[in-house]
């Protein structure tokens, strides 16, 4: 749904898996898919408090779940606000699950701030605008940024109830020298694309930004984008700025 994504970043003999996916089935079959390729998850985070990156027990019900600050504060303002959207939109796609979600062990990570997998480090880098909390995963040394709903090549900047314009701004300018150096970048919703593709996108959120300050009605959206559900998300996005 939605074109979400997990990544599962590895290095040395541990490994964390960032997001998740919406499925049962995928949910189901992603411990399979993974110790496949070598990656058996130590740790779960996830890079903001919407319920569709909130999934990652459900998959892996052992681990505890890593969330930024912010997104800690978020949940304990909305108790019960993630579980309530997910029954909703599984009740909206005729979707049945084994078991409700239950967060479980949640451990609150400082952002700015780091998190050590194995011999490396993931750097922990704010990204609030899209929602209050937010942050962003960049595995440096393996060239990967896990940019959490930002540069979407599906989906138009979208700010939701607690985000705002100026901290979508700001965000989006800290994202620019990560994305410079990275080699791939993981949108939350869409596909992974290389810097060159990720510097575009940048670019062209940008100026939907801008037209969206400037209160445009009918904005030209980006290649690809220009589509009836992102012409909502804009209506939407006119009336919350
Ligand atoms: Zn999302």
């Amino acid at each position: 749904m939605w074109q979400t994504n997990a990544v599962a970043l590895r290095a040395g003999d541990e490994a964390m898996l960032v997001d998740s996916p919406y499925f049962p089935d995928e949910l189901e079959a992603l411990p399979g898919v993974l110790a496949g390729a070598g990656f058996e998850p130590d740790a779960l985070l996830a890079t903001h408090a919407d319920f569709d990156h909130l999934l990652g027990r459900l998959a892996f019900p052992g681990l505890a779940l890593g969330l930024g600050e912010p997104s800690m504060q978020r949940l304990h303002q909305e108790p019960g606000a993630a579980q309530r959207a997910l029954r909703d939109h599984d009740a909206e796609f005729y979707v049945e699950r084994p078991a409700p979600l239950a967060l479980g062990q949640v451990q609150g990570l400082p952002v700015p701030g780091s998190v050590e997998l194995g011999p490396e480090e993931l750097e922990l880098h704010p990204a609030d605008g899209h929602t209050a909390d937010g942050l962003a995963v960049m595995a440096r040394w393996c060239g990967v940024l896990c940019a959490g709903d930002y540069l979407s090549n599906v989906e138009i900047p979208m700010i939701s109830p607690g985000g705002s314009i100026e901290d979508y701004r700001a965000t989006l300018a800290r994202l620019g020298p990560l994305v410079e150096a990275a080699e791939t970048v993981v949108p939350g919703h869409g596909s992974p694309h290389e810097r060159g593709a990720a510097l575009r996108i940048l670019d062209e959120d940008v100026d939907y930004l801008d037209a969206l300050e400037r209160g445009e009605e009918k904005p030209a959206l980006p290649e690809g984008r220009d589509t009836v559900e992102q012409r909502d998300i804009h209506a939407r996005d006119l009336a919350r700025v």
